[in-house]
Formats: structure tokens, C-alpha cells, sequence
């Protein structure tokens, strides 16, 4: 079954997908102004006169061309009671939509849900990207830190993922140095390299529109003793998530294998984000490895991240971050550059 067969065999009433990663999902439409009309025997790709010569290469899609005005042109063709994914529809857009007469019916997480179960062409893609993305954190860590600005060490990132094969940035890379690794999600700045600082890096490579994410953090010169404890206790942590990983597992139980230990030692209270997400065609998509996740089970085909942090205000912080394909028995470590602590010049 094609991606959107498996979605009609799920769907009760039409769909109208909107959020642009989902239309690229089930259609490998790349668009800033497009729709999907899905219904049980048909599937309409609704676009403006920019994109529909390319929309008629796609197999099985009809494709409509419905102006640059997409939620008035929408407006006058749907009818009926049609499912929208309320996340990507402003209250603006609504107004417009619902203006037709159709009867809506707001309707999310479906496509998400499958999305978040890759196939074999996915997790190559995603093997690919985390392997670009490890070695450039290998050639990053041969280089010296000590007097670059962030903003220098976040352009050579992205220098080394273009140079390895990467088509983009998933994310904008996180440089943060000495006290501004307490921060889980600083944006890299002129601060510059001095010897004693952690410096955290998070970062992402995209090949094939699938996106890694990979968080190692690095001492320049040798580091607090502090530090070096947090450093230990943070690595275990990530060991022990990693190892909790299996299909059928909850995802706050795997949260929570992490989260003790940290919580059991002198860094208690200095781990506050969850402890992973899944990965895709976006950054962030399901599911979600937290304390509060519910009775969401990982399952086999999942793509997460397992990403514990310390952050020590004032001084620095840690997080140690892997990219892992949920399997049967456990799981498949995509990320492959060092964790044990690695000291820069
Ligand atoms: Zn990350
Ligand atoms: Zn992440």
C-alpha cells in the first residue's frame, strides 16, 4: 500500500491536509501553497498555475488548479462534512474555508501517526543523513575550538554538511559555549572559545528530505571537575535510554530510565525538556519520550532521539543526543560519532 492508500483505508469522510510537511509525505509534493483532498476512491492535489505542470507528474493524483487564493479557492470546492488539520490552519484561513458552506471537522494527528512509522525507503534516507552528520562531527572535533565565535564553529557545521552531501540544515545549528550551554536551546553568538568551556553542539543533516539530529558536547582544554562529573552521569543516562529502547515499550518508561538517574544524582532538577522526540521529514514529529507521553508505546519502525542534558547555570551544560531506529529487540544506533568525553584544543 502507497502512503496515501494507507491513509484512505483510515479516513471516515474526506480529508483536507494542509500542513505542508504531511502534503510532502503522502505525495513528495514540495509547494508553498497546496492542498490535499483525500477521499476514499480519489485524491486531489489543489495548487496554483506556479506548481501544477509539476503536480501532473505525480501517479494517481488529480490535480486542481485553484489559484493563489488556496483557502478561497478551497472554499468554493469543498462540500459536505471534510476532516482539516486544525495545527495548520490560521483562524484567518478557517473563516475563509468555512465561508463555502462545507461542514468541518477538525481532525489531527492522523497523518501524523503515520508518519511516525517509517519505511525502508525512509530509513535509508535517514541512515544517510545521520551518517553525514556523524562525520562532520568527526572532522569538527580534529579542528581547534579555543578562540573561535560560536557563529564561526555553526558555519563550519553547516560548511562540513554541505561538503559531505547534506542538502540543507534540518535545523539551525546550536553552538553553545561555557555558561551559555546551561541554556537547552541558546542560538550560537560572538561569544568566543576559551579554554575550561564545555561546548555543546546540536545539529542536523537532510538528504533526501529526511532530517538527522545529533547533540555532542565537547571540552576545550580540560574542563572543571564539575563538569567532567556531569558529563559522566549525563552519558550513563543516555546509555541507559538507549537501552531501554525496544518496540512495545512506553515511551515515559524510557523517558523515565533516563530521568532517574540523573534525578538519583547530585544533578537532580537540571534535566528539564524530555528525553527524546521522533524524526522525519520534519525535526520534531511523534513520537514524544517524555514523563507526561501517556500510554504512548514506541513501535518498530519509529525513528527517536535520545537526548539527556545537565545545564548548570553559570557554569555550562551537557546533552548527549543519538539518532535510533526502534526495532523488535531494541534498536538500530544511527549516530555514530564518539560519546565518550572528547577534549578539543
Ligand atoms: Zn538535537
Ligand atoms: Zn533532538
Amino acid at each position: 500500500m502507497t502512503r496515501l492508500e494507507r491513509l484512505q483505508a483510515a479516513l471516515e469522510r474526506p480529508l483536507l491536509v494542509t500542513d505542508s510537511a504531511n502534503v510532502r509525505y503522502l505525495s513528495g509534493f514540495r509547494s508553498s501553497n497546496a492542498a490535499l483532498l483525500v477521499e476514499p476512491q480519489t485524491v486531489r492535489l489543489c495548487t496554483d498555475s506556479r506548481y501544477t505542470a509539476a503536480a501532473r507528474l505525480l501517479p494517481g493524483i488529480e490535480v486542481v488548479d485553484i489559484g493563489r487564493d488556496l483557502y478561497g479557492g478551497l472554499a468554493e470546492l469543498l462540500e459536505g462534512e471534510v476532516g482539516f488539520e486544525p495545527d495548520s490552519v490560521t483562524v484567518a484561513s478557517f473563516e475563509k474555508l468555512r465561508s463555502g458552506g462545507a461542514s468541518l471537522v477538525a481532525f489531527s494527528g492522523l497523518v501524523e501517526r503515520l508518519r511516525a512509522v517509517k519505511d525502508e525507503g525512509e530509513l535509508e534516507a535517514i541512515r544517510r543523513a545521520a551518517e553525514v552528520t556523524s562525520r562532520a562531527y568527526e572532522r569538527l572535533a580534529s579542528e581547534p575550538f579555543a578562540g573561535r565565535r560560536e557563529v564561526d564553529l555553526a558555519w563550519r557545521m553547516r560548511e562540513l554538511f554541505h561538503q559531505l552531501g547534506s542538502e540543507e540544515e534540518a535545523f539551525a545549528t546550536i553552538v553553545a559555549s561555557g555558561p551559555n550551554g546551561a541554556f537547552p536551546h541558546a542560538e550560537p553568538g560572538e561569544r568566543v572559545v576559551q579554554e575550561g568551556d564545555f561546548v555543546l553542539i546540536d545539529a542536523g543533516a537532510v538528504v533526501d528530505g529526511y532530517c538527522a539530529d545529533c547533540t555532542r558536547t565537547f571540552a576545550c582544554g580540560e574542563p572543571p571537575a564539575e563538569l567532567r562529573r556531569a558529563y559522566e552521569v549525563c552519558l550513563a543516562a543516555q546509555e541507559a535510554g538507549v537501552a531501554a529502547v525496544r518496540a512495545g515499550a512506553l515511551a515515559r518508561e524510557v523517558d523515565a530510565a533516563a530521568r532517574d538517574l540523573i534525578e538519583a544524582s547530585k544533578f537532580a532538577g537540571r534535566f528539564g525538556h524530555g528525553l527524546g522526540h521522533g524524526v522525519g521529514v520534519e525535526v520534531h514529529e511523534a513520537p514524544s519520550l517524555r514523563a507526561a507521553a501517556g500510554d504512548v508505546r514506541l513501535e518498530a519502525g519509529n525513528v527517536v532521539t535520545i537526548e539527556p542534558g545537565i545545564y548548570l547555570e553559570g557554569l555550562g551544560g551537557v546533552r548527549i543526543e543519538d539518532l535510533l531506529i526502534v526495532t523488535e529487540g531494541g534498536a538500530e544506533v544511527l549516530t555514530s560519532s564518539s560519546k565518550q568525553l572528547t577534549i578539543v584544543g
